[in-house]
């Protein structure tokens, strides 16, 4: 048998705070802080991953675009 260098394990459920890249805390889960935890909601409710809804844009324009007068 070989010598056991190298039996590295590495921890699958070890990712990084998506949010900030730090080593994530466990009460706070996948996220390091609470302050990050509140920045990935923040980013849902501002918008930044946006629901599809069938709402109309303002500056939807029905008959077609090109108005150019
Ligand atoms: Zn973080």
């Amino acid at each position: 048998m070989s010598g056991g260098k190298g039996a590295k394990v590495v921890p699958l459920l070890r990712r990084p705070c998506p949010v900030c890249g730090k080593a994530p805390v466990t009460e706070y889960r996948p996220f390091c802080s609470k302050r990050c935890a509140d920045v990935d909601l923040g980013n849902w409710l501002d918008g930044g991953y946006r629901i599809p809804t069938n709402d109309v844009p303002d500056d939807f324009d029905p008959e077609g675009g090109s108005a150019e007068d």
